[in-house]
């Protein structure tokens, strides 16, 4: 399905001139909703400012979706409603909208921001098998030993990542950490010498 704007008089935003078309850029949109997959083709055109000292130029926008992406906000909007489910995988959801697992980690993370929750006395450390790539395949858990509440999720247990992610809380902070609790993976243990002074493992 092609989808293109009415063209009408276009007056440049900066100094009012006429504005003329420049030709029409093509762009291919994946439309998925369940079962349905609606292939739009968007004719975009672009303007350009007729007064020589203006220059000015811009494309048409289309309000459903961002001027470079190819999945509309709505479709970006379900697969973060999808993740809510705690039983459904990022493959899960990329099989309903016709879309790899990581686009639809990308979306979740762009869209999602889950807040670190405050440091225990008694922080429980481990890992998870998650494979979002061969960068990220096992992600850091932390844990309240008191509450049960989980603390975060780092993306991965690699070094360069948790170095930074530690690094990041401030010392007073960590300095609040009493118990360390890990299993034998010597990284973890470390983590009271690196990261949490007062800590005993
Ligand atoms: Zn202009």
């Amino acid at each position: 399905m092609r989808v293109e704007k009415e063209i009408t008089e276009h007056y440049c935003p900066l100094c009012h001139s006429r504005m003329h078309s420049k030709g029409i850029t093509r762009r291919n949109i994946k439309h998925q909703i369940f079962q349905y997959r609606l292939e739009l083709t968007l004719l975009q055109r672009r303007w350009k400012c007729t007064n020589d000292s203006c220059n000015y130029s811009e494309n048409d926008s289309f309000s459903f979706i961002g001027e470079h992406k190819q999945t509309p906000a709505l479709i970006q909007f379900q697969i973060c409603k999808e993740m809510k489910n705690p039983d459904n995988t990022a493959v899960d959801i990329g099989k309903m909208f016709r879309m790899s697992s990581v686009t639809v980690t990308n979306y979740f993370m762009q869209f999602v921001d889950c807040k670190r929750l405050p440091l225990p006395k008694i922080l429980c450390v481990d890992e998870v098998f998650l494979n979002i790539d061969s960068n990220h395949k096992y992600a850091l858990v932390s844990m309240d030993f008191e509450t049960g509440n989980l603390i975060d999720i780092v993306i991965s247990r690699r070094k360069e990542d948790t170095q930074r992610y530690f690094s990041n809380i401030p010392l007073k902070v960590r300095k609040t950490v009493g118990f360390l609790i890990c299993d034998m993976y010597n990284p973890y243990i470390n983590y009271t010498k690196n990261y949490f002074y007062n800590s005993i493992v």
